[in-house]
């Protein structure tokens, strides 16, 4: 698969700059086993870099332009790097864009280079395809401009990048996640202070992405209305962000903010204290904790966050019936895109063929629905 997946995307590089790469990279996409809309409140995620990830084959070119090849939109562009401005008509480009402009900023070396770029991340889907374009990009300029920086300062200038070159209001997590994976293990992350605890799973537990296949709707302005309302929250409490308000002192004060507020407010502050509690639970094996934590993650993102879709609700009805399951949640930021299971490794395959019956059935729409593995952060490697 992999010496496949190599050879294709060799084949578009000599197709489109007559020779073969030189340097290739990769970088994960993630999914959130708990934690959503946590990370801006600077509360915990619960992170998994996944195994489908962002290939970059490179060459450096020797000019001060860098030429890229987007193979899973079959579009090309490129921009010269002493003069980088946004593009409206290849969005996509703006990430590489806004990561070249960022490190230029930190005064860092930025050289031209010819690239592919392939990715087994699904687009716009909550698995974080952006991040993984980003840190793709960032280890190549990194490589090939001789300077080093670690893995966490990178994932901040691609925060940055993202946030002030993009134009999204996204938190750390994404590419914190695409820049830190470590073999085998999940990653609880620690938003106010960016400290982590490598997480391993108990033997026999799978966690299955379950892609209902529907767009994200209004997922960039809702977005930023939650983010809003959970800032109005912190600011009628008197603290700096939610991360500083427990469970108790949000029930004692819960009259002094409005309804919609409370209701955010309350989902934050159980949904980071899940992040820390499904670590445990994964650690231990404890199938009936990760249950009931799944379960209490999905009700509050539909009925609390709000942030749940008619597809994500069809989904989460498949997965719960389907043979195996031991729980499952929404995942990304809502309104469709990916949702993620908890499964039992001897029947990942049972599971399945039973989602996408009964998802196909309630909706009429193809699921893609397959297991992932832990997976390391974004490097240069040899595929
Ligand atoms: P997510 O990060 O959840 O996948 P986003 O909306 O944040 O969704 O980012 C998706 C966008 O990132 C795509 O619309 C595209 O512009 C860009 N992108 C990500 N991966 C690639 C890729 N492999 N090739 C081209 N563009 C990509
Ligand atoms: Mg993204």
């Amino acid at each position: 698969m992999q010496l496949e997946r190599r050879e294709y995307i060799a084949e578009l590089f000599r197709g489109r700059y007559g020779s073969e790469p030189q340097l290739w990279a990769r970088a994960p996409g993630r999914v959130d086993l708990m934690g959503s809309h946590t990370d801006y409140n600077l509360g915990y995620v619960l992170t998994l870099p996944i195994s489908r990830d962002t290939w970059m084959a490179v060459k450096k070119n020797g000019t001060r332009n860098v030429r890229l090849h987007a193979a899973n939109l079959n579009e090309d562009d490129s921009f010269s790097l002493d003069a980088i401005e946004k593009t409206s008509t290849k969005k996509w480009s703006n990430y590489a864009r806004g990561v070249a402009t960022v490190l230029q900023s930190e005064g860092l070396q930025t050289d031209g280079f010819d690239a592919v770029i392939q990715s087994t991340v699904p687009l716009e889907s909550g698995l974080s395809s952006s991040a993984a374009l980003e840190c793709v990009t960032a280890v190549v300029f990194r490589e090939l401009g001789g300077w080093n920086m670690a893995a966490k300062a990178m994932a901040a200038l691609c925060q940055r990048a993202e946030n002030e070159f993009v134009g999204v209001n996204c938190g750390i997590l994404d590419q914190y996640s695409s820049c830190l994976g470590q073999e085998e293990c999940a990653l609880l992350l620690d938003c106010r202070d960016l400290s982590t605890r490598a997480v391993r799973t108990a033997g026999g537990i799978a966690v299955v992405i379950c892609n209902t296949m529907s767009p994200r709707r209004l997922s960039g302005s809702e977005y930023d209305l939650r983010r809003a309302d959970c800032e109005r929250g912190a600011a009628i409490l008197g603290v700096s962000s939610l991360r500083e308000v427990t469970a108790e002192v949000l029930a004692a004060r819960r009259n002094e903010l409005p309804e919609q507020v409370a209701k955010r407010c309350e989902f934050i502050v159980a949904e980071s204290a899940r992040a820390d509690s499904l670590a445990t639970a994964l650690e231990a094996g404890n199938r009936e904790a990760v249950a009931r934590l799944c379960a209490e993650s999905f009700a509050g993102a539909r009925d609390l966050y709000e942030i749940s879709s008619p597809s994500m609700v069809a989904m989460h009805k498949a997965m719960q019936e389907a043979p195996g399951v031991i729980g499952s949640r929404q995942a990304g930021a809502g309104f469709g895109g990916c949702m993620v299971a908890f499964v039992d490794a001897q029947s990942t395959d049972d599971f399945r063929d039973a989602v996408d019956k009964t998802y196909f059935n309630a909706t009429g729409l193809r699921p893609e629905v397959y297991p992932v593995r832990a997976a390391t952060g974004a490097a240069i490697f040899e595929p």
